[in-house]
């Protein structure tokens, strides 16, 4: 094997790599990483990634996804390796989003990339933080430079005193959505912590249980729904296990003691197949709303041999609150959808079992083996699905329906409020709230019904302000919203237009 010191990167294409301006998604990094023996991993990532329509992020930095599994454990430690301006902006957005720690940074420049440095320089960094005493674990990402130039992070020690050190490579040229990458380091870290079971005893989980039979659940979901989840799971004489991608090291052992697998969100491709390979069987779709919650059990019970009458006991405790609260929430009104967390199907469901006719659902995920449940549920009522949907797909479908809601991304949510259609955020509003059983359906029916309200003050501001800050009135023109004469008149091509017509007299 080459020894680390050996390796030479030969990245005479990237000689100007850290100065440019790195296209996300590039065709030509995708060649560039696989002359630098990076093919393995850019093949495994377009079977469980596959692109289409669109095949490049159109929104944030993928290696988020990747970055904030990490920063949401505990005793782990992430380091980045990539551009400096990729760095600064995951490193924002991880601690807009409340990360309370730091994120480690080796950077690089043409040279250290040209000679391997780069790797020495991040194996350096990983054994000064390899501290066991803090750490259970360290994370290197590599970006998409150190990715398409080849860095080989698979030669990092794979512990060093005691710590375990995870590198992946998580490039926009090759994961779409930052969805996806968070299921790149949970399926990562599953993978390590299955070599250790099969090699000895490994530490117990510091989780209280009452060691009944475990449900493995898949997705970061908000703090309420394991709680939800486990209230259905006790007439079963079930409990919730370990919630994937974990917060602590010892419940990724925990979660392959679950007797199922519950992929809640259906994206973690990667993270099933590790479950899959020891046998777990795995649960589609979630408990989300009347019907969902119906059929989950139900499949639930399946799976796992329960008799009728235990989940017939879980049904009776459940679903007559669910049915309560879907009335007294009941709204009127028609739903555009998108967003690129995963969870837009079920989010849909919710809304359309709440009353609302939703017309379309966009997500900037794949269509994967756990999607078809919520999707063939959606088609049967009337639903138009669009998986990988671009913005231009979202923003024709807000267009097309003129919904009285569009919930979106936030170019969606501008391009909604620019026609005064009421909008909200999908990843701030929709997605960081309780889904799953009774406690979803106020939670999410409430934060619509109030976006929904605001219709008719949109019409009266955008009446208001009606030809303020578009076309020819925006910019920083004096006085504001009034033109300006002749430069207006020549960036309008008015000026243009009479030039082109005196021309044409002459040539008469
Ligand atoms: S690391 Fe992220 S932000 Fe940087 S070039 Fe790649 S996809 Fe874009």
């Amino acid at each position: 094997m080459t020894q680390p010191s050996e390796q030479i990167i030969d990245i005479k294409n990237l000689s100007t790599a850290g100065k440019e301006k790195v296209p996300c998604g590039s065709k030509d990094l995708i060649e560039r990483a696989r002359a630098q023996n990076k093919s393995e991993i850019i093949d495994q990532y377009k079977k469980d990634y596959p692109i289409g329509p669109h095949d490049q992020p159109q929104s944030m930095c993928p290696a988020f996804g990747s970055l904030r599994v990490g920063l949401r454990m505990n005793r782990v430690a992430t380091i980045l390796s990539g551009s400096a301006c990729c760095v600064y902006g995951l490193t924002f957005t991880s601690h807009f989003y409340g990360a309370r720690r730091s994120v480690g940074y080796v950077p690089f420049n043409s040279e250290t990339l040209v000679t391997g440095k780069l790797f020495e320089d991040i194996k350096e960094s990983v054994e000064k933080t390899a501290d066991p005493d803090k750490l259970d674990a360290i994370v290197v990402i590599n970006l998409c430079v150190p990715t398409a130039s080849g860095v080989p992070l698979q030669l990092l020690p794979k512990v060093i005193n005691g710590v375990r050190i995870i590198g992946i490579d998580v490039p926009g040229f090759g994961v779409p959505t930052h969805a996806e990458a968070k299921d790149i380091l949970a399926s990562a870290m599953l993978k390590f912590s299955k070599t250790e079971i099969t090699s000895g005893p490994v530490k117990k989980s510091l989780q209280k249980r009452k060691g009944l039979p475990l449900v493995t659940l898949v997705g970061e979901i908000f703090p309420l729904d394991p709680m939800s989840i486990s209230s259905m799971l006790e007439p079963l004489d079930l409990e919730v296990g370990a919630i994937v991608p974990t917060r602590q090291w010892r419940e990724l052992y925990t979660a392959f003691e679950g007797s199922l697998v519950a992929g809640l969100h259906p994206f973690y491709t990667s993270t099933f197949r590790e479950f899959e390979s020891v046998g777990k069987p795995i649960l589609s779709s979630a408990p989300v709303g009347y019907e969902g919650t119906a059929s989950w059990l139900e499949k639930l019970g399946n799976s796992l041999n329960l008799s009728e009458e235990k989940v017939g006991k879980s049904k009776e405790l459940v679903l007559p609150l669910i049915k309560e609260s879907l009335k007294e929430q009941k709204l009127n009104g028609s739903v555009t959808l998108s967003g690129y967390e995963g969870s837009e199907l079920l989010v849909a469901r919710l809304l359309i079992e709440s009353g609302l006719t939703v017309k379309y659902v966009g997500t900037a995920c794949p269509r994967t083996k756990q999607s078809k449940v919520d999707e063939e549920w959606l088609k049967q009522h009337g639903v138009s699905v669009e998986f990988r949907a671009s913005l231009e797909s979202d923003l024709q479908a807000i267009d097309e329906h003129e919904p009285d809601l569009a919930i979106g991304t936030t170019p969606v949510v501008q391009h909604a409020k620019e026609k005064a259609i009421p909008s909200l955020y999908f990843t701030n509003l929709i997605s960081a709230r309780p889904l799953m059983g009774n406690l979803g359906i106020g939670s999410v029916m409430e934060v619509v019904k109030g976006a929904m309200n605001n219709g008719e003050r949109f019409k009266k501001m955008k009446k208001f302000f009606s030809g303020v800050g578009t076309g020819q009135s925006s910019g920083v023109w004096h006085p504001y919203g009034e033109k300006s004469g002749k430069f207006k008149d020549m960036i309008s091509g008015k000026k243009l237009q009479e030039s082109n017509k005196k021309k044409e007299q002459v040539k008469c």
